[in-house]
């Protein structure tokens, strides 16, 4: 247990002792950390006593909301009957098996086997590392390039970057690893024109053709897409788009991964967001609401085909974490999503709360002279902020915009973050009720009518 403090001294020794992640140490120094220090439900406490509603779900991880008895049981029990043991030496442990027989249920079909991780950085980089061993097996080692999509997210490790397409992420290293190529986005409001929805969906998806031939197929080991990219500002593609994609994919024969780091177990009101977009993936990440955040893991799933040629050629695959499966992590994530289906959590986000939410968050925005466009599926919600609806014109970077607005979300005891190009989110835990709700979209709309007053909207 930490000790008591007054914020004052949290803060002095964060600053002293603390490097954040994504995070400007300088402008953290000046305006001190906020110390959360407990949670319940949707909510968290920082360290002053005010109770925040957490519109981001940690980081669109706590699916099933915070203070659940039944996790922290099934941690407890597994820390004292075995805290820790590897999956190296011709050994398993209990819950690794069960969790991974469980998501061979859970996934789409040929998903039957499941390499464990601790993060969705380390379940991308594993899925690197066997797509290129899968290729090299089948005798074409030169198939080892990735193709991901500007403003992806997969992580923050060396790979993971490169395989993403944040533009900051890639300046900051000054160059990129070799072997990850990126297509544009199929964010439909700032690159759709005329279009309608479904005919940019299929341009958008024709790029990948397009990048595969200037590749080379022989060259291209995969293609990555989150069914709805998260970090780059919740971006629901057409309708229209992942069947494109993977045709294309099929044509070429290059392999499929579906990043489902933030939309699987339930975020989309299906077990995964392949699903709904009738995904039939190679490779599968997953990770967040796995565990619904309360112990780190991740896993990456692997179409039966693809592991049978690895079973049958590779030998000793020279890879893994010595957390790959932490029994105390997998016994969470047992009961996470043992709770899930026992309280019908996906069902109720398909058919109650996220209709719910959508028709809240529209009112909210309906007419608002600085949202452009709302998008999101699911209990997933993007506010585009433009600022001028008719040419479709976002904000500068440097304005700030989506910056501006988490800190009046902040002044409201609001989590709402700004992600992407001009956007700020959402992403509420799944348990969200009806009068959260509409608490939340009180809470946004004061904090969008504040933005767009500082701007000179209203
Ligand atoms: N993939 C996606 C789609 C993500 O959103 C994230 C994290 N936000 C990751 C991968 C990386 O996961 P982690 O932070 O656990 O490494």
């Amino acid at each position: 247990m930490a000790e008591k403090r007054t914020t004052g001294e949290w803060q002095a020794l964060d600053r002293a002792h603390h490097m954040h992640p994504f995070t400007d140490s300088k402008t953290l120094a000046a305006r001190g950390t906020r110390v959360i220090t407990r949670a319940e439900g949707v909510y968290v406490y920082d360290n002053e006593g005010n109770k925040i509603l957490d519109g981001m779900a940690g980081l669109w991880c706590v699916a099933v909301g915070y203070g659940r008895r039944e996790l922290v049981d099934a941690a407890t029990r597994q820390l004292l009957d075995l805290p820790y043991y590897n999956s190296f030496f011709q050994t398993s442990t209990p819950t690794q098996i069960e969790l991974a027989q469980k998501l061979s249920e859970l996934t789409p079909p040929g998903l039957k086997h499941f390499f464990f991780a601790n993060s969705g950085s380390e379940a991308n980089d594993t899925i690197i590392r066997l797509a290129r061993l899968y290729w090299s097996l089948m005798g074409k080692p030169n198939k080892r390039t990735f193709i991901g999509r500007t403003w992806g997210y997969h992580g923050s490790t060396v790979a993971a970057s490169s395989l993403g397409g944040m533009p900051a992420m890639h300046t900051q290293d000054g160059k990129n690893l070799p072997e990850f190529a990126h297509i544009s986005h199929p964010h439909w409001y700032l690159r759709g024109g005329d279009l309608s929805r479904e005919e940019f969906g299929i341009q958008a998806a024709r790029e990948l053709e397009t990048k595969i031939l200037e590749l080379g197929p022989e060259n291209v080991a995969a293609f990555i897409g989150e069914p709805v990219q998260g970090a780059g500002g919740v971006i629901d593609p057409p309708m229209t788009y992942w069947p494109e994609i993977q045709r294309i994919c099929r044509k070429y024969d290059v392999l499929l991964v579906a990043d489902e780091v933030i939309c699987g177990f339930g975020r989309l009101g299906h077990w995964f967001g392949s699903e709904m977009y009738d995904i039939k993936p190679d490779f599968m990440p997953m990770a967040k609401g796995l565990s619904s955040g309360y112990l780190p893991i991740a896993a990456s799933a692997i179409h039966e085909r693809i592991f049978e040629v690895i079973n049958d050629k590779a030998g000793m695959v020279h890879h893994g974490y010595t957390y790959s499966g932490h029994p105390a992590a997998c016994a969470v994530a047992l009961a996470n999503i043992e709770l899930i289906k026992k309280e019908e959590i996906i069902e109720r986000v398909r058919h109650d709360t996220a209709p719910y939410f959508r028709k809240a968050m529209e009112q909210v925005t309906n007419g608002h002279p600085i949202v452009g466009e709302l998008r999101g599926v699911g209990l997933l919600a993007g506010f585009q902020l433009v600022k001028d609806k008719a040419k479709r014109t976002v904000f500068a970077p440097e304005q700030e915009v989506g910056i501006r607005c988490r800190e009046f979300a902040t002044q409201n005891n609001l989590i709402m973050r700004p992600l992407g190009q001009s956007t700020v989110v959402l992403s509420p835990p799944l348990v969200i009720s009806h009068s959260e709700i509409d608490e939340l979209a009180d809470k946004v709309k004061r904090s969008l009518d504040a933005t767009a007053k500082l701007f000179g909207f209203a």
